[in-house]
């Protein structure tokens, strides 16, 4: 899907701007974003469908959501009744999410969507100081080929694998030369040792930490080894970047120009302040409206910030809590190195599924059947993907069939549960 600059420069600007108006100019912006989407949702087979039952029309207050909350799985289950039926099939295309809450979906776009996407990674960017010249290298499970900014030259990115033994990833680093690297910060730690062992090590000007949670140590921890500032951001397969660290604090400023975002209470009710689950409406992808989308994750608000943008806060988001599995040679996997169902890869027989490492020579493999089941064929494809992204060390898996996947006291559904690595973080606890 191609992009027009042009159109992307002008969404980049529209956002740079309202990103610093004041919090009435841009919630009301959001007011009149939330109508028109949510007259378009209206189109859907599934809202028609969902109204209709119901016998009365949707408010379009905003203060109250108006739509009612949009269960993940309502749009896995049936995800064609999300597609406007008023923009040719031929003008949409497919994006799939990486499942990592143990359960995959597909995200149609058009070609505003993805250009808005594209200008959401410009602001990006230039909120993490990193010039259109510079190189970044990105270690991700696969090659993306998302840039912010479709001419040569110009934000140019290289992609290595998470399934690289971690010296030859170093290397590759090292020969690659990047400005910045994009990882998990799961990854971080080993890299970071490998850096500190070296007479001349690697200097960055940024790291892009995101897919989990970061603690300050780790952050200690690259910046020191790298010498160079670690910059946050939470971002979905669905909808790009939702918020991003702000370049004067380490807290979240929410991309409130693109989105509505709510934090949900245990009533199914949005809060000002505190914890709670995550919706997400997004104003620009017209093909598949997606209004009040529980994304799985949680977050806490916090208080305004200094800086001067008028929008609003995250403090943490805690969803991001997959556990890192402790390999038996002491090496650390991220989480998104077990994407199982990803794209093109669906291994049938699974709805959703679970990694809970006992020790670390022994995982359970966690599911709830599809269909038919899983196959024999399709229980050794899992050992195969388990066994390389556990390196190939000898780790053993046992299958354990489920009816449901629990969720943790938080409320998140968890893909990765390591035992090991809980251990490891009390004696960091303790420390
Ligand atoms: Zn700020």
């Amino acid at each position: 899907m191609g992009s027009n600059p042009i159109n992307v420069l002008r969404d980049y600007l529209g956002l740079r701007r309202e990103h610093w108006l004041g919090r009435e100019q841009i919630e009301s912006i959001q007011q009149r974003r939330y109508e028109a989407i949510t007259d378009t949702a209206r189109l859907l087979p599934y809202y028609r469908r969902r109204f209709e039952s119901c016998g009365d029309s949707p408010s379009k207050d905003l203060e109250m959501g108006g739509f009612p909350i949009l269960p993940k799985d309502d749009v896995r289950m049936s995800p064609n009744d999300f597609i406007n039926p008023s923009i040719p099939r031929k003008k949409l295309f497919e994006m799939q999410t990486s499942g990592s809450t143990g359960t995959p979906l597909g995200v149609v776009c058009d070609q505003q969507t993805f250009e808005h996407r594209h200008a959401i990674g410009l602001l990006l960017a230039q909120d993490f100081r990193r010039s259109p010249r510079d190189l970044l290298v990105e270690i991700s499970r696969k090659s993306d080929s998302f840039a912010p900014f479709a001419v040569p030259g110009l934000f140019r990115k290289k992609h290595l694998s998470i399934f690289l033994e971690e010296s030859e990833l170093f290397r590759s680093v090292r020969r690659l030369g990047p400005d910045s690297l994009g990882w998990y910060p799961s990854m971080a730690q080993t890299l970071a040792r490998i850096n500190d062992s070296l007479g001349r090590p690697v200097r960055l000007k940024s790291v892009f930490c995101g897919g989990e949670a970061l603690s300050a140590r780790v952050r200690a921890s690259i910046e020191e080894s790298f010498s160079c500032r670690v910059y946050e951001q939470y971002a979905s397969v669905e909808f790009s970047a939702l918020a991003w660290e702000c370049p004067e604090e380490h807290r979240l400023h929410v991309n409130d120009s693109s989105f509505l975002i709510e934090v949900i209470d245990g009533r199914g009710k949005p809060i000002k302040s505190g914890t709670g689950d995550l919706a997400v409406t997004c104003f620009f992808n017209r093909a598949m409206p997606l209004v009040r989308y529980m994304i799985g994750d949680r977050a806490k608000w916090g208080r305004e910030c200094s800086c001067g943008r008028g929008t609003r806060v995250l403090d943490s988001i805690s969803g991001r809590s997959d556990d890192f599995i402790v390999l038996p040679s002491g090496k650390h996997r991220s989480a998104f190195a077990f994407n199982l169902l990803y794209y093109g890869e669906k291994i049938e027989g699974i709805w959703k599924y679970q990694i809970v490492q006992e020790r670390e020579d022994l995982l359970v493999f966690r599911y709830v059947p599809e269909g038919r089941g899983l196959s024999g064929a399709g229980c050794a494809d899992l050992r195969k993907r388990i066994s390389k992204a556990c390196l190939y060390e000898n780790v053993k898996l046992e299958f354990e069939a489920a009816d449901s996947i629990p969720r943790e006291k938080s409320g998140k559904l968890r893909k990765i549960i390591s035992k090991p690595a809980q251990r490891l973080r009390t004696g960091d606890a303790a420390e």
